[in-house]
């Protein structure tokens, strides 16, 4: 599956990835079974390639209400979903009365405050585990959110600075400066939070940006024992954005980042690359990380669409199955805690959530069997 340019060019460090990941995490590729809940897509911050983030005129409401989130949850529920993932806009209480009148009107003072409601509420409620993407947050915020998440999602994306610079994606975007992701980070390390975190590749970075992102994500790890998966992202121009005309990256220099984020990371590092961004879906172009050292797909839905990448299908999951089962691997369902993170006692979940947790995960620390096919059928995954 692997491309004879991909492999000619890279021999060596693709299959030392490879032989690195059958290493700390055998022939398993797992991924997540989730609900996408984008609770605001107003956002305080504007981004040169962002489809999610919408002005308070197109949306309905600044933000999915309760009785919303549940009605996504519980038809998750049904599918066999564990994972309520909750994706925000940054801060929008910062830039929007309408989103400060909403709020107050319901009796909350900032918009992570009402995400810890909506968290807590999900885990009242229903079977599924918060993992929240909140954007920034302050060592108070990451107290809060950890005794209602699993773990919590903050994309690293690049290490340069320059992209803040007039003219570059992040220029209006404060909070994607990469010294205030990598606080965020530290903070979540020094609080013990197990944290997603990655890259989003091709949005002007160099190749040797990303090289040393990656190591700073190392760097963090090696201090605080909390990034529990990496992922690469692969960015994707979109119509209507003003990187609507920008080269996205090849798939060798992404398969060259992936590989590299292994070696960096080591064997025991879970690397995600999401399927339905990876070459074009119909033709299954995400199969060639696998030969990358990748061990995991990350979340995908029987629901929900991606509201990031809204053009972007997830795969079907009987295929992809039968597509991973036929390059000898075994896929797994897991929660949006990894198994190693379920065993951890060190790590910052309250006791209610771990018993939960380990009660709820097979002895491997998956999702128990049996398959979800049945329960995804005829759904437009
Ligand atoms: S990518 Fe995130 S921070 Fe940037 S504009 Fe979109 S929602 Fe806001």
């Amino acid at each position: 599956m692997m491309s004879q340019a991909v492999a000619d060019r890279y021999p060596a460090l693709l299959d030392r990835a490879s032989r690195l990941r059958d290493q700390g995490k055998g022939r398993i590729l797992s991924f997540s079974p989730k609900v996408f809940l984008p609770l605001t897509q107003l956002c305080r911050d504007v981004c040169g390639y962002c489809v999610f983030r919408q002005p308070p005129g197109r949306l309905r409401s600044p933000y999915m209400s309760p009785e919303e989130v549940l009605a996504v949850a519980r038809e998750g529920e049904k599918r066999g979903c564990r994972e309520a993932l909750l994706v925000l806009g940054e801060r929008p209480e910062q830039r929007y009365p309408e989103a400060r009148r909403w709020l107050s009107r319901q009796g909350f003072d900032s918009t992570i405050e009402y995400l810890e409601s909506i968290c807590r509420m999900l885990l009242r409620e229903t079977s599924l585990y918060p993992h929240s993407n909140a954007g920034t947050l302050v060592p108070s915020e990451l107290d809060s959110l950890k005794e209602v998440n699993v773990s919590l999602g903050l994309m690293l994306e690049s290490s340069s600075p320059r992209l803040c610079d007039p003219g570059g994606p992040h220029e209006h975007a404060p909070s994607k400066h990469p010294q205030a992701r990598l606080d965020t980070l530290s903070a979540a390390g020094k609080l013990n939070i197990p944290v997603t975190t990655g890259l989003l590749v091709g949005i002007g970075e160099t190749a040797r940006e990303r090289t040393e992102a990656l190591q700073l994500i190392g760097e963090l790890h090696q201090r605080y024992g909390h990034i529990q998966e990496v992922i690469i992202q692969n960015f994707r121009a979109k119509k209507a954005t003003p990187m609507r005309w920008a080269n996205e990256l090849s798939t060798p220099e992404t398969l060259q980042t992936v590989a590299e984020a292994r070696v960096i990371l080591g064997p025991e590092m879970n690397i995600q690359v999401p399927p339905n961004l990876s070459g074009s879906t119909r033709e299954a172009g995400y199969l060639e990380f696998l030969g990358a050292g990748i061990n995991d797909w990350g979340g995908i839905s029987p629901v929900t669409i991606d509201h990031v990448n809204p053009e972007a299908p997830w795969p079907h999951l009987a295929q992809l199955r039968r597509q991973v089962e036929g390059r000898d691997f075994r896929l797994r369902a897991r929660f949006p805690l990894y198994p190693e993170f379920i065993r951890r006692k060190d790590n910052s979940l309250p006791a209610a959530l771990r018993n939960r947790l380990e009660a709820d995960a097979d002895a491997e620390g998956f999702v128990p069997q049996p398959e979800l096919e049945p329960l995804w059928e005829g759904r437009p995954c």
